[in-house]
């Protein structure tokens, strides 16, 4: 069954996950396009809900989709030694996928402009004039949409070649405890009080919504992702062992694989098809955090839309890629000890200073400040080494599925 063009609009995002709908968000709230999202109906194609979590002054537009805030962050030590830090005025925010969802799509039905379309995108090709998407309708019907730009959120089937290529993975569980546990102030971004692997390096992670509840992780940098036996093993003996939980019944549960990569994601897929979120190259390698860097993005095309340029700009600086490739790679060749590297990092920048780094925006004298502070003569030798690598394929990921 199929039928000829559907409709048109100025710009198609291709999947409504977080760089779909942040940006389909941007675009109607600017009034800069019209724009339909193509979304797969829900089902086992679709990801599992999740949590994305990110920084700000509280200047986005999306606090009804924010579930908790935290004012304050804190890292352990290998050696148990606490350090909080206050970031003001940025909070740590965490949004849930579903919430993220229901706000966008209910804002996407307002607008003159929006439309979001369940089908699943089959081929997206230029056109004369613009591009075309081809999707397959729930119902089995073949949907052609046409527009002046299309923007394609689909994940890559295979990353591109890397020098270094890591994976943070790591399986959650929503705890609730018997007795209060948590201080919802704080959320405990990397606790290196468990047991480490032979490669790469391990942490926990805390975010409280409640003094009886939070989403407690067990996470990884290293090559290849757990079992989900594994991980549940690792998760028991830091709930139990080093959090000292008590009593506690797991709610759910969230499970996932970011690439951690030096690969070069081309961001262009035709003359009028671009390539936004992960599968953009918007995925920071050093840290797997993609949210805030989606927002920024989003916010450099509907400006660059709005100046009839059709050019769009990379998620991350140079700068930020280059000091990327070279931690990647101090760590995975163990040159450097993570979590001595990631404790003394926080230790020794302040709070404000450091957030503004891990979202690429310091400037080079800053940085250069921040290095110093860092173990110099492996970071050196291997950013000497790094731009002589070769470039080659690793081994696939695996998906980054939640199962509740
Ligand atoms: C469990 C988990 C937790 C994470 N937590 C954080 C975090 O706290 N902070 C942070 O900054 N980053 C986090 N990340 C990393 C990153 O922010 C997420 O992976 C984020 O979802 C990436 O956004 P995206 O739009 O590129 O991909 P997705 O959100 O995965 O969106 C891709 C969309 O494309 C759709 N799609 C797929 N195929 C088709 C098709 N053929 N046609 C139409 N649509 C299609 C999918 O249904 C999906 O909705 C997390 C990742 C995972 C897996």
């Amino acid at each position: 069954m199929s039928q000829g063009p559907v409709g048109t609009s100025d710009v198609v995002v291709v999947g409504g996950g977080a760089a779909g709908l942040s940006l389909a968000y941007r675009l109607v709230e600017t009034g800069v396009a019209t724009v339909t999202v193509v979304e797969p109906p829900d089902g086992p194609a679709r990801p599992a809900e999740r949590t994305w979590c990110y920084w700000d002054q509280g200047d986005d537009d999306f606090g009804e989709a924010v579930t908790a805030t935290w004012p304050l962050l804190r890292v352990h030590g290998p050696d148990g030694s606490p350090l909080t830090v206050d970031p003001a005025p940025s909070r740590y925010r965490m949004v849930r996928s579903s919430a993220f969802e229901r706000l966008v799509h209910a804002r996407l039905a307002r607008a003159p402009g929006g439309r979001l379309l369940r089908a699943t995108a089959d081929t997206v090709r230029d056109v004369p004039g613009g591009a075309e998407v081809r999707c397959t309708a729930p119902d089995g019907r073949t949907l052609t949409l046409r527009s002046r730009h299309v923007f394609d959120s689909r994940p890559l089937r295979a990353l591109p070649p890397a020098r270094t290529q890591l994976l943070q993975h790591f399986r959650g569980w929503f705890v609730r405890t018997r007795g209060d546990r948590f201080d919802p102030a704080v959320a405990d971004l990397m606790d290196f009080r468990v047991p480490q692997p032979r490669h790469g390096l391990a942490f926990g992670y805390v975010l409280p919504l409640a003094p009886d509840r939070a989403l407690v992780e067990y996470t990884e940098f290293s090559r290849a992702s757990l079992t989900t036996e594994a991980y549940e093993a690792a998760l028991g003996h830091y709930a139990r062992e080093v959090l000292r939980l008590g009593e506690f019944g797991v709610e759910t549960a969230e499970q996932g694989v970011i690439p951690m990569t030096d690969a070069r994601f081309p961001r262009r897929a035709g003359a009028a098809v671009f390539r936004i979120g992960t599968a953009g190259g918007a995925t920071r390698p050093a840290t797997g955090y993609t949210f805030a860097a989606v927002q920024r993005h989003s916010r450099a095309i509907a400006a660059a839309l709005q100046r009839g340029r059709v050019t769009v700009p990379a998620p991350h600086g140079r700068r930020a890629l280059a000091m990327d490739a070279v931690l990647l790679r101090a760590l995975d060749t163990g040159r450097i000890d993570g979590p001595e590297f990631f404790t003394g990092l926080f230790r020794r920048t302040p709070a404000q200073r450091l957030l503004r780094f891990l979202d690429g925006a310091t400037s080079l004298r800053e940085e250069w400040g921040i290095g110093l502070r860092t173990p110099v003569g492996p970071m050196l030798r291997t950013a000497l080494e790094v731009p002589f690598l070769p470039r080659r394929t690793h081994p696939a990921p695996g998906t980054g599925e939640s199962h509740p």
